[in-house]
């Protein structure tokens, strides 16, 4: 039986990484699992799976589960330090699926101990990406891509020489927005920006779906995984999300990764690696679906992309700053204290104030700077955020 471990169990990607694990009876065994606020699921799934210990990131949400497991042979424990602590325990593969910047530390910890991480947690790769693939390599650990673009180009790389690499185009389905009028874009509401045409997915990525914030962290990541140069990393517009992504090789030949827009491809290539196994994805019939479209990103509409290509440049700590100044204008915009348009806005605001007066781009030599410098953006965004008040 493997020993596994998954963190954000009680969100998006992680209920759908248990639905896996519970179709193969026998095949896992689960030693931690860790949710925020949703205590009842997060105590539900570890009765389920007869977790080894149940975490909740907030402390003020332990006595509740505390009680909900009373009985159970499952441990309970709450914070930062207990998601560490958890990460640390031996298991042989981790799912990392928390949301935001939050995510880093587990898995960071899971790395340590040699384990396989299965990383749907973009923000650690675009927040810290040298540092985690330093950190995987000093343990021998290995990083599988989740993140379903990153699972479709790590797939189209099997057996492929890295240097024969051309290009690798990520698609982007554009997001609720991606046929709204410009002038309408600035009055898009939280509940409009959170339904996302394809995907089924937490509430947050979904919005940075609408506003391409999503996209722009999935090229940073990609640069950061695959190692690339930003110049060789394009993204395409392609509403229907059946194309997840295609690698570009010297010959001319484009290999292209399609599947039915359900994560659970791409947890469950993660979870059988290096194997495949029967998934219960739908299976696409080409026929009926006759044709697909694909159009040119519009970096008007959508500045973001620009401003990830800007991160890329910098590098360093450029990647901390955008991801924690995109988190605060999610924040803000969630809590409807500025618009739809103003968290692009916002974010420029940072990342230039940042370029000019706290050295943005140094290389990371440790987490510290990645934790000082998304703190410092985070404090600027607030700052600024009055300024932006619809
Ligand atoms: P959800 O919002 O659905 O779930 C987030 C999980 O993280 C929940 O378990 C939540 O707990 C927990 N959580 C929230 N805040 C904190 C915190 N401060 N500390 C610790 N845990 C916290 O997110 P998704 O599942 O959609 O996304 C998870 C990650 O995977 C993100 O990084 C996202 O970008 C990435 N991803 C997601 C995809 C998807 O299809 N959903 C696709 C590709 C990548 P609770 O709900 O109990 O409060």
């Amino acid at each position: 039986m493997r020993r596994v471990s998954v963190f954000g169990a009680t969100g998006s990607i992680g209920v759908n990484t248990l639905d896996l694990i519970a179709r193969r009876p026998g095949a896992f065994q689960v030693v931690a699992l860790s949710g925020g606020r949703n205590v009842k699921l997060l105590a539900e799934q570890a009765r389920q799976f007869n977790a080894e210990i149940a975490v909740t990131a907030h402390e003020d949400c332990l006595p509740a589960l505390r009680e909900a497991l009373a009985g159970t042979g499952t441990e309970v424990a709450a914070g930062k330090a207990a998601l560490v602590e958890a990460a640390l325990r031996p298991a042989d593969w981790v799912m990392s699926a928390i949301v935001g910047a939050a995510g880093l530390a587990p898995g960071f910890a899971a790395l340590s101990q040699g384990t396989t991480l299965a990383l749907a947690n973009k923000e650690s790769l675009v927040t810290a990406g040298p540092l985690l693939l330093a950190e995987a390599k000093k343990h021998g650990a290995r990083i599988l891509p989740v993140d379903s673009e990153h699972s479709a180009v790590f797939q189209a790389l099997v057996g492929e020489d890295m240097a024969a690499v051309e290009r690798v185009i990520i698609t982007a389905s554009g997001g609720a927005f991606r046929d709204w009028p410009l002038e309408k874009l600035k009055d898009a509401t939280v509940a409009q920006a959170s339904t996302h045409p394809n995907w089924a997915m937490g509430q947050r990525i979904t919005i940075d779906s609408a506003s391409m914030f999503n996209k722009a962290m999935e090229l940073i990541e990609t640069k950061e995984f695959f190692g690339l140069p930003p110049e060789k990393i394009e993204t395409i517009v392609h509403p229907e999300s059946l194309i997840h992504a295609l690698v570009g090789f010297k010959d001319g030949a484009l290999m292209a990764h399609l599947g039915a827009p359900d994560m659970r491809h791409a947890i469950g290539y993660a979870l059988n690696w290096p194997e495949r196994e029967d998934l219960p994805v739908e299976r696409l019939d080409l026929a009926k679906i006759g044709s697909l479209t694909l159009r040119a990103p519009d970096e008007v509409r959508f500045p973001a992309l620009r401003l990830a290509r800007e991160t890329m440049a910098m590098g360093g700590t450029a990647g901390a700053a955008f991801n924690a100044a995109k988190e605060a204008a999610l924040d803000a915009f969630i809590g409807e204290e500025i618009g739809f348009l103003a968290m692009t806005t916002l974010v420029e605001q940072v990342l230039s104030e940042m370029t000019a007066h706290h050295d943005l781009g140094k290389p990371l030599a440790n987490l510290d700077m990645v934790y000082e410098t998304d703190a410092t953006a985070r404090a600027l965004a607030r700052q600024m955020i009055p300024s932006l008040r619809t």
